[in-house]
């Protein structure tokens, strides 16, 4: 039998861009969603005009409070669930050598892995993150701790073990020799990719490849690499890793990637082209399946190159924020035609809720200079954290909105268990204008939502559970 949930409905309908999100904001005050016992959306629309055919169905009420769409995480460390408190790290380089590599040293202790994946699967079941592009573990008994938890709590989940050949003495324990490196991704590969359906096109875990950044890797692990995604790729593999994120003169990662690989550009590394003078040594690891975390610093041409391979970029304010990253040029990115999702980028971001990384995104782009300063519009925002991360991981057909015939991947949002939300949804200043209204009120739904607020995480139209 279907189950009716009814609410305030907010989402992006369709498939459109960013620019063209407002025009696809649905807001339906008394709404009712219809999922089937299959776990598909059946029929969303106001609750008035419930076809008849619904008549028997159960009744969620949540009438008072809202229904989203579930939010998509496009880059998070799992083995960082607990460094967000990473005090006196210093800019990236310096805050992997002193904070980052140490503590994912941890997890070569099965016990503290174990520990860590369920700690980390409970904050995604109180955030409503339902798909996630998530950063793994060097150790492959962490990994399994992570995909059987995200497994047994019914959230979607892309990962793969974080690649390492080379790097300083303080990622000792989280570096292999080359061989390795390749034979462990198979491994992960063989033993998770697709594994709860047996189909990518139907799984939800699903592996990525994923080195940490160019630094990490030498040219033969990046030439071993695009040999494997060449064999992989048309199985749905994903391909994850860092962009152009600290651009420091001195001491800086696109500086020290230059300086190391001999590149035009970073992006050259990943595309192929990481010999001196980006000639050409191997196969690329661009695509609609490849996302990269933060592009902060990227010239047009690497723009242009992440959107001619349908490539995708996890933008990450809040990170940028914490290790003073600075700010990607929101405009000139996605005007490029680049994807650009939403990362909460843990550990480097203190925030699990998508919502409090759009509440930054909102702060630090009308901060831009000049001209580049935008005001991004509440539907904007809500279609960064949900739409555009479903299209980054090239699931768009199965998630992203609450559109008929997708999985019902959605929120159940109670005000009154966050009283500064209640309040400020209460007493906000109406607007005369209804379309005025409508966005205000989901511009201050967003702004103001924390945790507590979220009282039921879906995904396929099932209630994740959090581990014990
Ligand atoms: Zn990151």
């Amino acid at each position: 039998m279907s189950t009716i949930y009814r609410g305030h409905i907010f989402h992006v309908s369709g498939s459109p861009n960013v620019v063209d999100a407002r025009e696809h904001l649905v807001s339906l005050p008394d709404g009712a969603l219809v999922v089937s016992d299959a776990g598909t959306i059946e029929w969303i629309g106001a609750a008035a005009e419930l076809p008849s055919t619904f008549a028997g169905a159960s009744v969620v009420d949540n009438r008072g409070g809202y229904i989203v769409p579930g939010f998509v995480d496009a880059h998070v460390h799992f083995p960082q669930t607990y460094s967000t408190d990473s005090y006196g790290g210093g800019q990236l380089l310096e805050w992997l050598d002193n904070c980052i590599f140490p503590a994912e040293s941890r997890l070569a202790d099965p016990e503290f892995a174990e520990r860590i994946a369920r700690d980390f699967t409970r904050r995604r079941v109180a955030a409503g993150t339902t798909a996630a592009m998530v950063f793994g573990s060097a150790f492959p008994h962490a990994q399994d701790a992570l995909f059987r938890t995200t497994r047994d709590a019914g959230l979607r989940v892309v990962s793969g073990r974080g690649i390492q050949t080379v790097g300083p003495e303080s990622a000792g324990a989280l570096i292999t020799g080359e061989a390795e490196a390749i034979a462990l991704v198979r491994d992960e590969i063989s033993r998770w990719h697709a594994v709860d359906t047996g189909d990518a096109a139907t799984a939800r875990i699903q592996v990525a490849i994923v080195p940490r950044f160019s630094l990490s890797v030498t040219r033969e692990t990046l030439r071993a690499l695009g040999e494997l995604y060449d064999e992989v790729r048309s199985a749905g593999v994903y391909f994850h890793s860092h962009l152009s994120e600290n651009d420091s003169a001195v001491g800086g990662e696109i500086a020290a990637v230059k300086a190391v690989y001999e590149t035009g550009s970073y992006l050259d590394t990943y595309d192929g082209k990481f010999l001196p003078g980006s000639q050409v040594g191997g196969s690329t690891l661009l695509g609609r399946r490849s996302i990269f975390a933060h592009a902060v610093h990227c010239t047009d041409d690497e723009l242009a190159r992440l959107a001619a391979t349908g490539s995708s970029i996890a933008h990450c304010p809040t990170s940028q924020q914490f290790l003073g990253s600075g700010t990607m040029p929101w405009t000139r990115t996605t005007g490029s035609g680049v994807t650009v999702a939403l990362g909460t980028d843990v550990g480097a971001g203190d925030e699990w809720l998508i919502s409090r990384v759009l509440n930054d995104a909102f702060k630090v782009h009308i901060s831009e200079p000049g001209e580049a300063s935008v005001s991004l519009h509440p539907a904007e925002l809500l279609f960064t954290g949900t739409l555009a991360g479903a299209r980054a991981l090239d699931m768009e057909e199965r998630f992203g909105n609450l559109d008929v015939g997708k999985d019902a991947d959605f929120l159940l949002i109670d005000p009154a268990r966050w009283e500064p939300l209640a309040m400020l949804l209460e007493g906000r200043v109406r607007a005369d204008d209804d379309q005025v209204d409508t966005d205000r009120e989901l511009f201050a739904l967003l702004m103001g939502l924390r945790e507590p607020a979220i009282v039921g995480t879906f995904v396929q139209g099932r209630r994740a559970v959090s581990p014990e």
